[in-house]
């Protein structure tokens, strides 16, 4: 029977494939397909994982003996048997052979499908038996692991293809992912994601978005009504996922499917033009990145450089050990030389709240011992609670400038105190540069204005730093007080709340009266929604995933400023904001698509 689960759309199109569940833990286990002839090979593999875990076991119980009470050495005797029942040894074998899945997949896979039984028990003392399933599981992947890691394929293998006739698409379908395993499906097998956590500009998100596949989160039931394997359709513009769905919805989303990519692709044909109104006026567009290999991206959708390059996606993953000043500096100086020559901003590391180091997603972080880590040590107070780290940073930073040109950007800035301990350190940065002769560069500074309080006191910030960059998801989370990451109080996120709209309009004036450079970063600017609203609140450059440029270039092209006059009054003065900016647009757009 169809059903529907519903969630939040964050990452436009349509997916259709197969449903495969992981469980959070397990997002990270290699996911890749065999080809047909290694599928003995991957068995033996399994195998001799199996049997290195049995004996491990039997070599526990040898271990224990003597005063050990019986029920232990009766449990590894119990995980010993599951080992080789039949549950788990030939329904592991069996994802092999007929879908075509790696050994560690194979085990994740089945391990999901047991998981879902014993959940479903009614008796308390078999359903407490999933943990034993669980650790033997978990032994067979590290088993897995150990037996032949020099030949094992990258975690999440990237450009892995089917190698099954019908080349079955899949879909993943998780509680939740974290922004750093979200990175890792770059180029992978999966067409689309749902996740029951997040929300809209969640970093999870983000980088949904940034991959251009399609996703919904905040789909609170998907893992307890999407099953192992069902064929499942992901509506990312509705924020709707359909499980097993008719024939009939299937093939309208297969148009629809079609038609999306119709529009992609006429989209790119404006590629090589500027973006400009229809009376003339030029719009800076730029990409906001996560790695230097997102770079080409960036040019291939016509961007005239990096707006936000999140620095932090570098530090992730990292096992506990950070990437020293070297490593930076190889890194923003790739960035800023495929960029040849256009500017690219570098946001100095903004980790904390849902962009923990480690690949702890926002459930497990709700659990961590911070209470709220949105309000805690995040971005420049995480960077000036750690000086030394900082400084590497910075010097990077300034090392890669020499390259081409560079943008400083610092982010979350919120007291007085803040900007004068930021500025000293990149002084000090500079000033050790100077003195071992280090090569350098001239970096322009910019402040992130994404807290209320910097918003409020624009001219202090306008009279230290040289530009100035909105970051719209975190003022408006933290203007209203809604964690952008929490799907229970998404629908209180409101971007065209009158307060969130009346610091963006000042932050805009503002920096413009004072000759200084104004751009928005965050997702509304990557939104068509407010595209007219930020342009009639005289905003000039607009930072975005290259995925959402066309899409925006295109409703610049088809403004025209003179019909924009009064809007940005109308909507700062009404009670209902959103219907005040989003009638102009129809009116625009109705007089440009008549030309
Ligand atoms: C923002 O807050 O709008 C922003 C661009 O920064 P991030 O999304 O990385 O917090
Ligand atoms: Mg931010």
């Amino acid at each position: 029977m169809s059903v529907q689960v519903f969630g939040l759309p964050v990452s436009r199109g349509v997916a259709i494939g197969r449903a495969v569940l992981v469980a959070s833990s397990r997002v990270d286990v290699a996911h890749y397909f065999v080809e047909p002839h290694q599928i003995r090979e991957e068995i033996t593999r399994l195998g001799v994982a199996r049997d290195l875990v049995c004996s491990e076991l039997e070599s526990l119980k040898q271990e224990v003996q003597g005063d050990t009470p019986a029920e232990l050495v009766a449990l590894l005797d119990v995980h010993v048997m599951l080992l080789n029942d039949d549950v788990l040894a030939s329904a592991t074998c069996q994802w092999i052979e007929e879908r075509h899945y790696n050994a560690e997949w194979a085990v994740a896979a089945q391990l999901d499908a047991l998981t879902r039984q014993f959940d479903e028990m009614e008796d308390d003392y078999l359903r407490e038996r999933k943990s034993d399933v669980e650790q033997v599981a978990e032994r067979l992947l590290q088993a897995l692991a150990r037996a032949d890691r020099a030949c094992m394929p990258p975690i999440l293998r990237h450009g892995a293809v089917s190698t099954q006739g019908d080349e079955t698409p899949l879909v993943l379908v998780a509680n939740d992912i974290s922004p750093a395993d979200m990175m890792q499906f770059k180029g992978s097998v999966f067409r689309g994601f749902v996740t029951e956590v997040g929300g809209r500009t969640s970093h999870t998100a983000i980088v949904a978005r940034s991959l251009d596949i399609p996703a919904v989160v905040g789909a609170r039931e998907a893992s307890r009504l999407v099953h192992q394997d069902d064929w499942v359709i992901i509506d990312g513009d509705a924020g709707i996922v359909i499980v097993d769905p008719s024939p009939m919805v299937l093939e309208e989303y297969r148009f629809r499917q079609r038609q999306g990519q119709l529009e992609r692709d006429r989209l790119a044909r404006l590629r090589g033009r500027p973006a400009v109104t229809l009376d003339g006026h030029r719009v800076e567009l730029l990409a906001n990145i996560e790695l230097p290999g997102d770079t080409p991206a960036a040019l291939e959708a016509g961007a005239e450089g990096v707006g936000l390059f999140r620095s932090e996606f570098l530090f992730m993953n990292r096992a506990g050990e950070l990437p020293d000043e070297h490593e930076q500096y190889e890194a923003y100086r790739v960035a800023v030389q495929s960029m040849r020559g256009l500017p690219v901003t570098i946001r100095t590391i903004d980790i904390g709240a849902d962009k923990p180091l480690d690949r702890m997603s926002v459930n497990e972080l709700k659990h961590d011992h911070t209470l709220n880590p949105a309000l805690g040590l995040r971005a420049i107070r995480w960077s000036l609670a750690d000086p030394d780290m900082f400084e590497g940073q910075l010097r990077a930073i300034l090392r890669a400038a020499v390259h081409g040109p560079v943008r400083l950007l610092v982010p979350m800035i919120s007291h007085p105190n803040e900007i004068r301990a930021t500025l000293e350190a990149v002084e000090r940065a500079r000033i050790t540069l100077v003195a071992e002769g280090t090569p350098h560069g001239v970096v322009t500074l910019g402040a992130m204005i994404e807290v209320p309080a910097a918003a409020l006191m624009l001219p202090r910030f306008l009279r230290h730093f040289d530009f100035v960059s909105i970051g719209t998801n975190d003022l408006i989370q933290y203007t209203l007080a809604i964690d952008r990451a929490d799907e229970a109080v998404a629908h209180l996120y409101d971007p065209w709340h009158p307060a969130v709209l009346a610091l963006i309009a000042n932050t805009i004036r503002m920096a413009q009266a004072a000759g200084k450079g104004v751009s928005v970063c965050g997702e509304m600017a990557g939104d068509p929604e407010f595209t007219e609203v930020l342009l009639s609140f005289g905003l000039r450059s607009f930072s975005m995933h290259p995925t959402q440029l066309p899409t925006i270039k295109q409703r610049i092209l088809r403004t025209e400023m003179a019909a924009l006059a009064g809007l940005a009054e109308r909507v700062l003065d009404a009670d209902d904001p959103k219907q005040a900016g989003l009638s102009p647009v129809r009116k625009t757009n109705v007089v440009a698509q008549a030309a």
